[in-house]
């Protein structure tokens, strides 16, 4: 695929692409967005610089407002874990710009900051949750957060999580999914607990 216009993404995505003035899909993109679009499960080996978050929020973006219910309470359709704060705000800038012309409701749930605005920002349900393991965790404990409904699941920098020891809280997390699900999982590197 030489365009984005071939991908058969929403128009209002196509528009906001052409905005940041991308005109031709990067490797990973051409590779991932089709098979995503099919709703089919992802393993992406990319390194950050690549264009790998426009491979996995397109696609996701034109699901979300392709069908489906809005968010429950306290819910969220889509669950994007990233292993640090930094890239967790990066990844919520990148589903904000790429879905500025839809209607989507997004949040970030990251430690360092009070949970206090992050459990009023869940209370009426999210589109899109970006976040870190450790407090994903903490506001589920406290019933500020509720995962029966992730509808698409994003592990990105797979192999960084593991590097800093989320893979037990990754692991608790996926647990308390649903099994029917999308899975988009990227990773610069594939160790063998990657794969698993
Ligand atoms: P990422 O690997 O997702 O962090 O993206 C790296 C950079 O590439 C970001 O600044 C994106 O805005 C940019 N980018 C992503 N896809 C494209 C594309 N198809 N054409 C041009 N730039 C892009």
């Amino acid at each position: 695929m030489t365009s984005f216009e071939g991908f058969g993404l929403n128009e209002a995505i196509v528009r906001a692409i052409a905005d940041e003035n991308y005109a031709i899909p990067t490797p990973i993109q051409q590779q991932t967005i089709p098979i995503a679009m099919s709703r089919r499960d992802v393993i992406g080996i990319a390194q950050t610089g690549t264009g790998k978050t426009a491979a996995f929020a397109l696609p996701i973006l034109h699901q979300l407002v392709s069908g489906g219910r809005p968010p429950e309470r306290k819910g969220c359709r889509t669950l994007v874990l990233c292993p640090t704060r930094e890239l967790s705000g990066q990844v919520l800038d990148s589903f904000r710009a790429y879905g500025r012309h839809l209607r989507i409701r997004t949040a970030l749930a990251i430690g360092g900051v009070s949970m206090a605005g992050q459990v009023r920002a869940l209370l009426n349900g999210v589109d899109v949750l970006v976040a870190t393991p450790g407090r994903l965790m903490d506001l589920v404990k406290s019933n500020a957060l509720h995962l029966g409904g992730v509808e698409f699941l994003v592990i990105d920098e797979a192999d960084r999580m593991l590097d800093m020891g989320f893979i037990v809280d990754v692991r608790k997390i996926v647990s308390k999914l649903p099994v029917e699900r999308q899975t988009l999982l990227f990773s610069a590197t594939m160790p063998g607990a990657v794969v698993e």
